[in-house]
Order: C-alpha cells, then sequence, then structure tokens
C-alpha cells in the first residue's frame, strides 16, 4: 500500500515538532524530525573545527555522514551520527546555530534529500523542517505551514530549554530565533516558505492543546479532502 505524508513547516520554535510528535502518537504513525538531521550535520562540522560556513570544509566531511533515526526505550526519537546518540547534544545553541548556517549549502540539502525521502516510504509519516512541503515531499497529503509571532515562539523556545536545564536568557533565545529565521527564509537553497498548497496555521493566540486539537482538525480536513483518511484511531478527541 501507497504510504501517506503530512508535511508540517514553519519557523524555529512554531511548536512544530511537539505538535508532530503528538500527531504522531495519536495516529500510530512515524513522526521525522528533519531539523535533527541538519543538527548532526551541524554538530560534525562544529565538533570537527571546520566553520559552518565553509562550504567546501562542510562538504568534505559529507561522505563521512551517516545518519539514523530511530525510537529509543521510551519510545522517543533518537538521532544516530555514526553510531553515537546525539539526540541531547544536537540541541545546544551552538549547533542550532550551525545548522542554520550549513542548512543554507545545497551539498547539505542535496545529501540530506534522499534520506528525508527515505524515512518518508517506509510508512505513514508526519514530518516537519522548512522545506517539506515546498521540496521534500511535494505530493504530502496534507501540508501545514505552522507559525506564530517571533517574540511567542522565543518565549516558548525558552521556557523549554529552562526546563531541560539549560543556562539560557531570553534575549539570547529571541535573537537565536531571529538570526534563524532571517537565514533562512533568505537563503538561496530551499528557502523557508509556504508551499502554495500549504495550510498557513497561526498559533500565536493559542496554547499547546488548542494548538493540538486545531491542527488535527486540519489535517483530517486535509486528508479527507483527498480522500486519503486512513488511521486506526478515527475516534473524536
Ligand atoms: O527544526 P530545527 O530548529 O531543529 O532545525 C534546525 C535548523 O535546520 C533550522 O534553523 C533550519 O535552518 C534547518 N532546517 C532546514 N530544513 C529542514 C529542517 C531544518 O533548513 N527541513
Amino acid at each position: 500500500m501507497e504510504t501517506r505524508s503530512i508535511a508540517i513547516d514553519g519557523p524555529s520554535g512554531a511548536g512544530k515538532s511537539t505538535l508532530a510528535r503528538m500527531t504522531a502518537q495519536k495516529r500510530g504513525i512515524i513522526y521525522v524530525d528533519t531539523g535533527a538531521l541538519y543538527r548532526s550535520v551541524g554538530l560534525y562540522a562544529l565538533r570537527r573545527g571546520v566553520g559552518s560556513k565553509d562550504e567546501p570544509g562542510v562538504t568534505a566531511l559529507l561522505p563521512e555522514i551517516e545518519l539514523e533515526m530511530k525510537y529509543g526505550d521510551a519510545g522517543d526519537l533518537r538521532v544516530l551520527l555514526c553510531g553515537e546518540d546525539v539526540t541531547e547534544e544536537i540541541r545546544i545553541p551552538e549547533a542550532s546555530i550551525y545548522a542554520s548556517d550549513v542548512s543554507a549549502l545545497p551539498a547539505v540539502r542535496a545529501f540530506l534529500l534522499q534520506t528525508q525521502r527515505d524515512m518518508a516510504v517506509r510508512g505513514d509519516v508526519i514530518m516537519d523542517g522548512r522545506d517539506i512541503g515546498t521540496v521534500v515531499l511535494p505530493n504530502a497529503g496534507v501540508k501545514i505551514f505552522l507559525t506564530a509571532q517571533p517574540e511567542i515562539r522565543a518565549r516558548r523556545r525558552y521556557d523549554e530549554l529552562i526546563a531541560a536545564g539549560r543556562a539560557v536568557t531570553y534575549d539570547d533565545v529571541l535573537r537565536d530565533i531571529n538570526y534563524r529565521d532571517k537565514n533562512d527564509s533568505s537563503r538561496a537553497a530551499a528557502p523557508l516558505k509556504a508551499a502554495e498548497d500549504a495550510v498557513v496555521f497561526d498559533t500565536t493566540e493559542l496554547d499547546l492543546n488548542e494548538s493540538f486539537l486545531r491542527l488535527i482538525e486540519l489535517i483530517d480536513e486535509g486528508l479527507s479532502a483527498k480522500g486519503e483518511i486512513r488511521y486506526k484511531d478515527d475516534a473524536a478527541i
């Protein structure tokens, strides 16, 4: 049977990964966090002392990089970089900046394109990123462009990092969000933008639970419009 996919794109801190993970659990489908792949490439360059904007340097590292995603014992998604679990380390602020910089390099995007497509044929997926609806899965069954005002995104990301025990300030997080927004939207290779057939969903005024309920509605509306509804659990939430 052909697999179907849900594409969720949008700027940093819009809640894509949290909401995609919740949706995957609810629907019993696979969640693919493509940002984690870019972060892993960034981390690899960082560790090797190669500058994030050093195109020949980063390109030369790519053949050494092996990436794998799998579910851990607790049912959480783990990222393996050359066999090493880097799930936590890729979240450090330096890795975020490196990810954003290396993701502008066409060689890096080409390197990760097939990896991402391969992940989408193993089963029904919800995949989040910046160019999933526009480049990676242009035939996705439904495309959502998730966004919120930058200050709200920074606040959410700040709360998340503090809860995880990281010593960060709100101003640093906002600066990081603004840097990545600008970088991601202005790059020539697969810039961040909503696909023409994406539904734009702004969560500025909504809390997590409200966002989730609305997202599920949007997904179901999108999939049923294409006759693609096929969930184990179609009961109302
Ligand atoms: O989503 P996350 O914040 O983990 O992504 C890290 C960085 O990877 C982003 O700032 C973006 O530059 C890049 N990225 C991308 N394309 C994707 C996913 C992430 O360019 N599909």
